[in-house]
């Protein structure tokens, strides 16, 4: 399980969660932040910070949102 970065994150970049990440595990791209589920610990401090809501524990992404977390994982595997 890892928390996951949705589509209200586009273009928004608020860059909160960088800065509160323990593992820092977030990382900027193009157009959004990314979270890296092989080192995200769940702690959910990015969730608290964002101003947008975009950030949500995988389970709780809603419907349309879902596949931001394979966007989220793919961005990390492409590294
Ligand atoms: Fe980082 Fe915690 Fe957010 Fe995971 S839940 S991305 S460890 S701040």
């Amino acid at each position: 399980m890892a928390f996951v970065i949705t589509s209200p994150c586009k273009d928004e970049k608020a860059g909160e969660c960088v800065e509160v990440c323990p593992v820092d595990c977030i990382e900027e791209g193009k157009d959004m932040f990314y979270i890296d589920p092989a080192i995200c610990i769940d702690c959910g401090a990015c969730e608290a910070v964002c101003p947008v809501e975009a950030i949500y524990i995988e389970d709780e992404v809603p419907e349309a949102e879902t596949k931001y977390i394979d966007i989220n994982r793919k961005y990390f595997e492409e590294q």
